[in-house]
């Protein structure tokens, strides 16, 4: 037996078996339905970072205990009647 005739008969082997594999496979995936090709997912969109934070635009106010008018909280007395704010509640 020459050394010609064992390279043919392997390449034969793996050729049918490669050749029996897909016939499985083909049958294997009618089987399951999974005969579709494989859907191509579109990547995620970049999670884009929140670059421009929201600011609070409403301003946090008191209501003054003197004349019961809404005050900034930064303020340290009432615009309006001029009485300086409740210690107790800020600082
Ligand atoms: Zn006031």
């Amino acid at each position: 037996m020459g050394f010609l005739l064992k390279i043919i008969l392997f390449g034969v082997a793996v050729y049918a078996a490669w050749k029996t594999f897909h016939r499985w496979k083909g049958m294997w995936d009618k089987f399951v339905g999974n005969d579709q090709p494989a859907r191509s997912a579109p990547p995620p969109p970049p999670a884009q970072p929140v670059a421009t934070r929201r600011t609070a635009a409403i301003q946090d106010t008191v209501q003054c205990a003197g004349c019961g008018a809404y005050i900034p909280a930064e303020a340290e007395k009432c615009g309006q009647c001029g009485r300086p704010q409740s210690p107790g509640r800020r600082g």
